[in-house]
C-alpha cells in the first residue's frame, strides 16, 4: 500500500465505523453522551465527574450523563467501557487506578494500552489521612504510635483494590509497619457513611470528598500525601514533613473513549475538555476542593504519557511490596 491508498483505507475504515454505529462526526453530538464513573455516586470521583460533566455540556450544547458503576476498584465500570460501543456516546473517568489495576488483578477486563482512546488528563486530587472523628490520636505522630500498638483492632476503609484509598492504605502500612484489617466499599462515599458513623476506624481519600468533613470536624484529619500543603486545608501537615519522608500520592483522573471512537469524535472531545478545564466556574469548583487543574495536559498525547509512564512504575512497586495479582 502507499501513502495514498494507506489514508484512503484509514478515511473508509472510519467511514464504515461511523456508518456501523449511525453516528456522523459532523453531528456529533446529537444526544445525550454517559460519562462512566467506576465509583460508587457522590464520592471524589463522581464529584470531578459531574463538575466536568456540566462544563462540558454546556460547551457542547448537548447533555451529559453521569453513571455509577462501581465495584472491583474501579475495574467493573473501567472494563464496561472497554466494551462499549466506540461512537462517543459513552466515555470513561477514572484516576491512577486505571494504570494500577493491570498489576493487581489477574483479569482487569482491559488493556491500558489498547482498549481506549485517550482524551486526556483533568486534575490532579491530593489525599487526606482520616480517622473517626472520636479516634484517641491528636496529631499524626500519635496516629503512628497508635496504630502500630492497637494494629489488629484497626479497620482501615477502602474503595476496592486498586482504589485511591487502597494505593495510600498499602503506602500507610508500609510507613507504619502494620497491615489494617481493610473493608471494602464499592466507592469511598460509602465508606465515608461508615466513617461518619464510625462503623470504620480509619480511611486515607481524596479532598474531593473530604474537605467539607474536614473542615466540619466530623472526621480528624492527619496529614495531607502530597509533598506541599493544600492551600484549602493549610493546618494539615504533609506525611512528608511529619516524618514519612518521601511519602506522596496525586491522584490524577482521566478522560477516555473505547478503542476505536472516529478521531473527528475524539477531536471534539479534546476540545470540549480543554474548554471545561478553562471555564473559572470548574476552576474554581475543583480548587475549593484541593485539587489541581491539569489545564495544560488535557490532551490525548499527555494522557497516554501518564498512562505508559505509570503501568510499570505501579507494577514495579507491587513487586517490591509482595503484591501480588488476583
Ligand atoms: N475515587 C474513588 C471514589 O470515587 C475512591 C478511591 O479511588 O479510593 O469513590
Amino acid at each position: 500500500m502507499n501513502r495514498f491508498t494507506r489514508t484512503l483505507a484509514a478515511t473508509l475504515g472510519t467511514v464504515a465505523l461511523l456508518a456501523a454505529t449511525g453516528a456522523s462526526a459532523a453531528d456529533y453530538p446529537d444526544h445525550a453522551i454517559s460519562v462512566v464513573v467506576p465509583f460508587a455516586a457522590g464520592g471524589p470521583t463522581d464529584t470531578v465527574a459531574r463538575n466536568l460533566a456540566q462544563a462540558m455540556a454546556t460547551n457542547m450544547g448537548q447533555g451529559i450523563v453521569v453513571e455509577n458503576k462501581g465495584g472491583a476498584g474501579g475495574t467493573i465500570g473501567t472494563s464496561f467501557v472497554a466494551r462499549a460501543p466506540a461512537d462517543g456516546y459513552t466515555l470513561l473517568l477514572m484516576h491512577v487506578g486505571f494504570s494500577t489495576a493491570p498489576s493487581l488483578y489477574k483479569k482487569p477486563g482491559y488493556d491500558p494500552y489498547t482498549s481506549f482512546e485517550p482524551i486526556g488528563l483533568i486534575v490532579d486530587v491530593p489525599m487526606t489521612v482520616l480517622a473517626r472523628s472520636d479516634f484517641p490520636p491528636k496529631d499524626i505522630s500519635e496516629l503512628a504510635a497508635y496504630v502500630k500498638a492497637n494494629a489488629s483492632k484497626i479497620t482501615l476503609a477502602n474503595a476496592g483494590i486498586g482504589a485511591a484509598s487502597h494505593l495510600c492504605g498499602v503506602m500507610l502500612n508500609e510507613a507504619f509497619g502494620v497491615n489494617l484489617l481493610t473493608v471494602p466499599y464499592k466507592g469511598t462515599a460509602p465508606a465515608m457513611n461508615d466513617l461518619l458513623s464510625k462503623q470504620v476506624d480509619m480511611l486515607c481519600d481524596q479532598t474531593t470528598n473530604t474537605t467539607q468533613q474536614i473542615r466540619a470536624k466530623t472526621v480528624k484529619a492527619y496529614a495531607v500525601t502530597s509533598l506541599t500543603r493544600v492551600p484549602t486545608l493549610p493546618g494539615l501537615p504533609t506525611m512528608d514533613e511529619s516524618g514519612f519522608k518521601g511519602f506522596q500520592v496525586g491522584i490524577w483522573h482521566g478522560l477516555w473513549a473505547p478503542k476505536g471512537t472516529p478521531k473527528p469524535v475524539i477531536d471534539k472531545l479534546v476540545k470540549s475538555l480543554q474548554t471545561a478545564l478553562a471555564d473559572p466556574k470548574f476552576q474554581n469548583s475543583m480548587q475549593q476542593l484541593g485539587t489541581t487543574v491539569l489545564a495544560s495536559e488535557a490532551n490525548p498525547e499527555a494522557l497516554q504519557a501518564k498512562v505508559k509512564q505509570q503501568v510499570p512504575q505501579w507494577a514495579e512497586l507491587f513487586k517490591k511490596a509482595g503484591v501480588q495479582p488476583q
